[in-house]
């Protein structure tokens, strides 16, 4: 059986490019809001405002119970790390925002790690190799490669650098839905998935960590965090797949 992808018309296309934009554009405003001082309740007010900004909705909130307007996650948090008035953002932390917008029944979900200090070494190392190995990946998303190519290239950067690649969350199909088919492991796995078509619109996020790649979740039912409490970065963007040059749709264009 072949696996399901969802291949997107024309006119689809315009609307998943509105929302991918859309999130783009609160991922950059909300990148400039992250000071060191702030907690991560009033980082999730900010990115309510932001999303309003753009006529669009989160589409995290109420996702299965969730219960912020984005996901931040912060040092030792992987993802789905949820707003808290009694969390600060202290100077020298690793934050990550996910974002996801749902603009005119359209998505858009992006997310980006950044540091509020001078990076040491490994923290450089981190990010730099998390946001490289998302751009790898993003390189493999053309049309007639399988899903695996992309999911290589990820992780080809990722153990040249020494970091552990979170097994448990993964990439997706994206666009009518927050969740579409396929899914896009960082790793290689024995299933080469389906093969790459133009009009498919993947959201390829690695989430990498200083040290093991194993994860736990936290009693909130939702903050997944490091089994070792060393830091993890995750980068996130949605491209299409159009011949043999992927767009990507969450790349600011203004
Ligand atoms: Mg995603």
């Amino acid at each position: 059986m072949p696996e399901k992808v969802v291949i997107h018309s024309k006119l689809e296309i315009e609307g998943i490019r509105r929302a991918g934009q859309a999130a783009a554009f609160v991922r950059e405003e909300l990148k400039k809001a992250i000071v060191p001082g702030i907690t991560t309740k009033d980082l999730d007010e900010i990115a309510r405002g932001l999303i309003d900004l753009t006529g669009g909705r989160s589409a995290f909130f109420g996702y299965r119970g969730f219960p912020g307007q984005i996901c931040i996650s912060l040092n030792d948090e992987v993802v789905h790390g949820i707003g808290r008035s009694d969390i600060f953002i202290d100077a020298g932390s690793v934050v990550s925002v996910d974002v996801g917008v749902v603009l005119e029944g359209f998505v858009g979900d992006t997310a980006e790690s950044v540091y509020t200090g001078i990076p040491s070494e490994d923290i450089d190392r981190l990010l730099k190799k998390t946001r490289e190995s998302l751009f790898a990946g993003i390189n493999a998303a053309i049309e007639g490669n399988y899903i695996r190519d992309i999911s290589e290239a990820v992780q080809r950067i990722a153990e040249s650098a020494n970091l552990g690649i979170v097994r448990e969350y993964v990439g997706h199909g994206c666009g009518k839905k927050l969740h579409e088919p396929p899914e896009i492991p960082n790793y290689k796995t024995s299933n080469k998935g389906p093969r790459l078509q133009n009009g498919m619109v993947l959201a390829i996020e690695p989430m990498l960590n200083l040290g093991t790649h194993a994860v736990k979740t936290d009693a909130d039912g939702w903050t997944v965090r490091t089994l070792d409490a060393k830091l993890s970065a995750h980068y996130e963007h949605m491209v299409l797949i159009n011949d043999d040059k992927p767009e990507i749709l969450t790349w600011p264009k203004k």
